[in-house]
């Protein structure tokens, strides 16, 4: 049961072969058996996902379930839930129960899927190997030497060993689609505006966008019908038609116009992960697909604009968090200022501390022109390079990381060559683009992902270039051998 795809339990669910709540005890059996040891969950809620999935059963009964009615799901804890514990990662967060569901959560349960519970995920979303989180590392399910990447790993981890069919993340600069990556799994981060961020905890406003993990982009398209839409609550949702994005899956690939931008394969470039991508490119041309080369010539900015934006932006996001109002506060303050000070230098990891830092820094008055001004100016360059390629191109295909999944440790010390993990993900947010990754071969017995990017709102075209794409291979559904 545990290795079939959305589609496939619904199906089941369905036909009756199993109630909802059978698939989600078999579930919560699973994590209970093998997240001891990969760490990713931070919250398990039992109780609550044993009555979503009666009430779920009740509603197949009568015939009224949607795609997603009675699926289990992880939702990464950066989404507030109503009741249950909403940490993002976080010591500051330890103690935060939010009043509220964020819109996503709030779809879900509309839909009427089950919430297994909360993923670990980097402090605050910043990250790219988990080991940021409060509440210590997740472990890659195929090596747990390695992390499983960032900073959406606890639910790249958790749909990678199948303790869940699917889950939700946030991507800012690559964090569904690098983890995905390093995990071997299908992850989806759509055109910023399409998934409401309300109730999703803020890092860079601009930037953040919600999307999912699972193990195949029809499942991706299945979850996003539900997650996508118009948010009177969220002032930077798009308000546009949903189409359903499993209606165009089957469209053949004939004539299909894929750019490779050169320098996606340049130097930084693991030789391995290169020849694991260009194969999957070839296959591509084997189902009629046109290849051309294009430049994407600002791409060698975009790792610096971006930490410059993101860190400016978390300043500010981050100082609603002040010890009066929101999760930690220290003990026995002496001012008012000692509290704010105690609370946030005791609340934040060292990561956090270090953007905030960064953030005010490009943000204060003498620099905003020479940092923050500039970023956004090479941000336009980034977005204008794009626009021209898209021209050209249906889709831009590459790697979606440098690398295989690294050892633990190995990048905990070098925040650059941490933040280097995202080079090829980080100009997509920054022109808000979607983009996905999909599992296409190994390297050492690691996950090699493919990135593909799309124009705005072409999140049907890509779910159909990646639906092909597993019609043809079976990167997707290769399970590590622990796991199966
Ligand atoms: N790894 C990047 C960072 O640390 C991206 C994080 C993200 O997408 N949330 O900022």
């Amino acid at each position: 049961m545990h290795s079939k795809t959305i589609a496939e339990l619904a199906a089941g669910l369905k036909k009756g072969d199993f109630s909802s709540e059978e698939l989600t005890r078999s579930f919560l059996q699973r994590i209970q058996q093998f997240d001891p040891e990969l760490n990713s969950f931070i919250t398990v809620s039992e109780e609550h996902a044993l009555t979503q999935a009666k009430a779920a059963d009740a509603v197949i009964a009568k015939g009224n379930a949607t795609a997603l009615t009675g699926i289990p799901l992880a939702q990464k804890d950066i989404f507030c839930t109503n009741g249950i514990k909403t940490t993002c990662g976080s010591k500051m967060l330890d103690n935060f129960i939010a009043p509220y569901d964020s819109t996503v959560i709030r779809n879900f349960n509309q839909a009427g899927s089950v919430m297994m519970g909360k993923t670990n995920m980097d402090e605050f979303a910043m990250g790219s190997s988990n080991e940021t989180s409060f509440y210590g590392g997740v472990k890659n399910p195929w090596d747990i030497l390695t992390v499983p990447g960032g900073s959406s790993g606890g639910s790249a981890a958790a749909v990678a060993a199948r303790l869940v069919p699917a889950s939700t993340g946030t991507d800012t600069g690559g964090s569904i689609r690098q983890p995905a990556a390093l995990c071997g799994i299908t992850g989806l981060k759509p055109t910023y505006g399409r998934v409401s961020r309300y109730g999703m905890i803020a890092f860079a406003s601009s930037l953040d966008q919600a999307g999912t993990f699972t193990q195949t982009a029809e499942d991706s398209a299945l979850m996003l019908n539900v997650m996508a839409g118009f948010d009177e609550k969220d002032s930077t949702s798009v308000d546009k038609a949903v189409p359903d994005y499993t209606a165009d899956l089957n469209k053949n690939l004939k004539g299909l116009k894929i750019g490779l931008p050169k320098e996606y394969f340049g130097e930084g470039l693991n030789a391995d992960v290169a020849k694991v991508v260009e194969e999957a490119i070839a296959e591509y041309k084997k189902m009629g697909a046109e290849i051309i080369e294009i430049s994407l010539p600002n791409s060698h900015l975009s790792v610096p604009a971006y930490y410059v934006i993101a860190p400016a932006e978390c300043s500010s996001n981050l100082s609603r968090f002040d010890g009066v109002r929101f999760g930690y506060r220290c003990d026995d303050p002496k001012d008012l200022e000692d509290l704010y000070k105690r609370s946030r230098g005791e609340g934040f990891g060292d990561e956090v501390k270090r953007r905030i830092m960064i953030g005010a820094y490009a943000l204060s008055a003498g620099y905003y022109d020479a940092y923050y001004l500039k970023a956004q100016k090479i941000r336009h360059l980034i977005s204008d390079d794009f626009k021209q390629a898209f021209e050209k191109v249906d889709v831009i295909m590459g790697p979606t990381s440098p690398e295989v999944a690294f050892k633990a440790g190995e990048k905990s010390g070098d925040p650059v060559s941490m933040y280097l993990s995202d080079i090829y993900t980080i100009a997509t947010n920054l022109a808000g683009l979607p983009g996905m990754s999909v599992p296409c071969g190994f390297s050492n017995n690691l996950p090699v992902g493919l990135q593909i990017i799309g124009n705005y709102f072409d999140e049907s075209r890509l779910l159909n270039v990646a639906h092909q794409y597993q019609q043809t291979t079976d990167w997707h559904v290769r399970i590590p051998d622990a796991y199966k």
